[in-house]
């Protein structure tokens, strides 16, 4: 049998949360619990977002909860490098094969024409999916195209994307279809400003990095077949998907940086131990009965998604506190 590889793929765009890192347990869990690997590689593709600093306190966050990894920036291993602002090689080969086989055309629409165009057509089924490509670019003849590049404004390079079923089977969702009426439309490879995009980065750090098994936020499962789209027109397999729930507040709001008491680090200053933080998240799993302190080693042999709830699960407002005294 083939080992397993999962990947821990933070954006170093902020601190670690409680929502993070409940991902990130699992993601862990699930690849140590059949004696799988797991790479660490720091999705920085986006500059603008992006802030080298905080990749060492994802490290050390991580380390911190007893979460260890076999592959990264600080390890070294040989898919490297594990750092995606260094490796646009790879995206600017890969994006060139898919051009030559006339997959991708580029778009001029402008903000403000998609925005309009949003408003007038469908609304997405799907909110992460965002409002579909109205496809205005697609079929503009040669003669437009090299009009427009006369024009001197950078195109955006979208990849076609046929309107139809995507199929698979979820880890902890089971059978997932998301079928072409849920409005995708072509997406973006590389952004006007040159800026290659997520869907692009992700998939070729993937086979780059053989990695057979990710386990990521649901809030992520609208760019699944745009994913799985790119990686059968590269002839790969696709991994095995898990999307966990995501952590929400009271107002159903997804934890994020604006919840900055419970990032890790402020957690733990405030003499949260890592025990108590992984002994809440397993209970919020389902993995044990009650909010006991834990360590994620301890659950290695006898993990499954079974118990794994499939909506997003809200905490409490007083999590810090309870967190502060579990276990006393
Ligand atoms: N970099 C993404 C994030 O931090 C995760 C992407 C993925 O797991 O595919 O949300």
């Amino acid at each position: 049998m083939s080992t397993i590889r999962g990947r821990f793929a933070p954006s170093p765009t902020g601190r670690m949360h409680l929502g993070n890192a409940f991902a990130s347990l699992l993601c862990w869990l699930a690849a140590r619990s059949r004696r799988g690997e797991v790479v660490f590689r720091v999705e920085d593709i986006d500059p603008q977002r992006s802030r080298t600093e905080y990749v060492d306190l994802l490290l050390q966050d991580l380390e911190w909860l007893g979460l260890d990894w076999d592959e990264g920036p600080d390890k070294g291993g040989s898919c490297g490098p594990y750092v995606q602002s260094r490796r646009l090689e790879r995206y600017e080969a890969v994006l060139n094969t898919l051009q030559e086989r006339r997959l991708v055309y580029p778009c001029w629409c402008t903000r403000r024409e998609l925005q309009e165009a949003a408003r007038n057509g469908p609304q997405p089924a799907r909110r992460n999916a965002g409002p579909a490509y109205p496809g205005f670019c697609r079929d503009l003849s040669d003669e437009e195209r090299r009009a427009r590049m006369a024009g001197g404004r950078t195109p955006v390079l979208r990849l076609l994307f046929p309107e139809r079923d995507y199929e698979f089977t979820d880890l902890n969702l089971g059978h997932v279809l998301l079928s072409g009426a849920e409005i995708y439309g072509d997406f973006s490879l590389r952004r006007s400003d040159g800026v290659f995009a997520y869907q692009l980065a992700v998939v070729v750090d993937d086979v780059d990095m053989h990695i057979t098994q990710v386990v990521r936020g649901a809030d992520i499962l609208d760019s699944t077949p745009r994913q799985m789209r790119l990686l059968e027109l590269l002839g790969k397999p696709l991994p095995e998907y898990a999307h966990v729930p995501l952590l929400v507040d009271g107002g159903g709001k997804k934890l994020s940086k604006t919840h900055a008491s419970l990032e890790l680090a402020a957690l733990r200053g405030a003499g949260v131990r890592p025990e108590n933080i992984v002994g809440y998240l397993l209970w919020l799993a389902g993995l044990q009965q009650a909010p006991r302190p834990a360590r994620a080693g301890d659950f290695v042999d006898n993990f499954d998604f079974g118990p794994v709830p499939l909506q997003s699960i809200v905490i409490a407002d007083n999590v810090a506190d309870i967190l502060a005294g579990m276990g006393r």
